[in-house]
């Protein structure tokens, strides 16, 4: 898998005046990368991960997936690439309130429908990875409660294995420790090890140093561009 942007730029509108959220970034994520973003709040990681993902598009620049562009793609494309290929755990979580943990945990599973053909493509197989994913994640009693009981932490950790659960080629998780107690934060940043080491490709948008030591790569973002750093001078 190689995702690549070139040139990719948002731009959005405040107070009638236009400004650049992400800035000409051309970067290229590759097959069993780690890479982290740095930046301060405001700095546009927000807004890049959700480029990456292909939940947004740019306003300038383009974005291909093992050499094709996302742009002339079509929906059933997006949607199987969204579904199977990119897990996305975005910085506010959208659980479904009606489904309980384990439910909301398997939805994408039950939306790929028959043509699932991964390691876990079983009814049993993904009951199991989704108990085990909820387990690294520390929540494994949460499995049948619904979303309205659990903590804003708690719904973050829902979040992380639903988009997993469907064995992603890449995970993109936009702050995924932010605001929770260590214990919990160390669960998730081992869990991402263990995904790492199993080929999953990762991408970060964070503050949290622990991750620092699990990155193959260092970026820093500022006023939407980005630049790789040693990490020396975070
Ligand atoms: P970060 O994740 O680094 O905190 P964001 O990507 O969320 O940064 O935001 C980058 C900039 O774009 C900020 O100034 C933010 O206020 C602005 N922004 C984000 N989303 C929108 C939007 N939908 N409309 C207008 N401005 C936005
Ligand atoms: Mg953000």
């Amino acid at each position: 898998m190689i995702l690549t942007t070139k040139k990719i730029s948002k731009i959005y509108e405040r107070r009638g005046r236009q400004f650049f959220a992400v800035k000409s970034v051309d970067l290229s994520i590759f097959s069993g990368d780690f890479i982290s973003i740095f930046g301060e709040s405001g700095s546009g990681k927000s807004t890049l991960l959700s480029l990456l993902s292909g939940i947004s598009e740019p306003s300038e620049g383009s974005i291909s997936l093992d050499g094709e562009l996302f742009s002339l793609q079509s929906d059933d494309w997006k949607s199987h690439v969204r579904n199977q290929r990119i897990g996305y755990v975005p910085q506010s979580v959208a659980i479904l309130p009606t489904l309980n943990v384990l439910e909301n945990v398997i939805l994408p599973r039950t939306l790929a429908g028959e043509n699932f053909s991964k390691r876990t493509r079983s009814t049993s197989g993904v009951r199991v990875r989704a108990l085990e994913l909820l387990s690294d994640l520390g929540i494994q009693n949460l499995a049948g409660d619904f979303p309205q009981n659990l903590s804003g932490g708690e719904l973050r950790r829902v979040a992380i294995a639903r988009a997993l659960i469907n064995e992603p080629e890449l995970l993109i998780a936009d702050e995924p420790t932010s605001n929770l107690d260590e214990l919990s934060a160390k669960k998730i940043v081992a869990l991402f090890r263990k995904e790492h080491e199993l080929g999953t490709t990762i991408v970060v948008a964070s503050h949290d140093p622990r991750f620092q030591n699990e990155t193959s790569r260092l970026y820093f973002m500022k006023e939407g561009e980005i630049a790789e750093t040693d990490g020396a001078s975070l």
